[in-house]
């Protein structure tokens, strides 16, 4: 019996031995297949970061959806859904391309109607906007609210059930609103609905953090 425990004493230090040697292969071979993944798979790149339009992908204005883009010639992972203004109809754009400034280059477009935005310090806040942001679909033709100089970011379709927590916040552009479209308050709250017939845009300084809100019609 002694003699059939000591070779088992003496191999279970090799079998250790031999199983961390393959462990570690295993490891080494996993983490080298996990960076290839990360490489190649597009599901992987991350999305870039929009100052003005900081929810796109959130809002559905950017989808998860691989595309053909028209201006790297790549299959990306992410595509572009908002609205793009260029001679030409453009579809399909992926997000870094409208980053980079490279989509608005090459199709000498832009993403917001340059006479639709309200004033700006800094012609580079303008160019942001326009060139390297995604917009937002409108029903009419949408409006890029600013505020302390900048432009605001948007931050969504909105009606009164959306806002109502901030009306007092909103009150200057709501009486905006319901001076041009003749409307009293009551009528505005019952107008105002998401998906209904008047639509809200509600965006906020990227500054103070006040927010602002636009709205159009069917
Ligand atoms: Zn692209
Ligand atoms: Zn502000």
């Amino acid at each position: 019996m002694g003699n059939n425990n000591s070779p088992i004493n003496k191999i279970s230090p090799l079998s250790l031995l031999i199983f961390i040697l393959l462990a570690g292969i295993c490891i080494f071979a996993c983490n080298n297949k996990g960076e290839r993944i990360s490489e190649t798979n597009p599901n992987m790149e991350e999305l870039p970061q929009f100052r003005y339009n900081p929810d796109a992908e959130k809002l559905g204005i950017i989808t998860r959806i691989e595309t053909d883009c028209p201006a790297c010639k790549k299959t990306r992972s992410a595509v572009y859904e908002g609205p793009f203004y260029a001679s030409e109809e453009i579809e399909g754009l992926c997000p870094w391309c409208i980053k980079d400034g490279s989509a608005a280059r090459i199709f000498q477009g832009s993403f917001q109607d340059g006479t639709s935005c309200e004033p700006v310090e800094k012609k580079e806040y303008f160019l942001e906007l326009t060139e390297r942001t995604p917009g937002y679909s409108g029903r009419q033709q949408e409006k890029w609210l600013s505020h302390c100089g900048d432009f605001c970011a948007f931050k969504g379709y909105a009606g009164w059930q959306e806002i109502k927590s901030i009306s007092k916040e909103l009150e200057k552009d709501l009486g905006v609103i319901r001076a041009a479209h003749n409307l009293t308050q009551e009528e505005l709250e019952n107008s105002l609905v998401n998906n209904g017939s008047m639509q809200g845009y509600l965006f906020q300084c990227l500054h103070c953090k006040t927010h602002r809100i636009t709205v159009d019609l069917d």
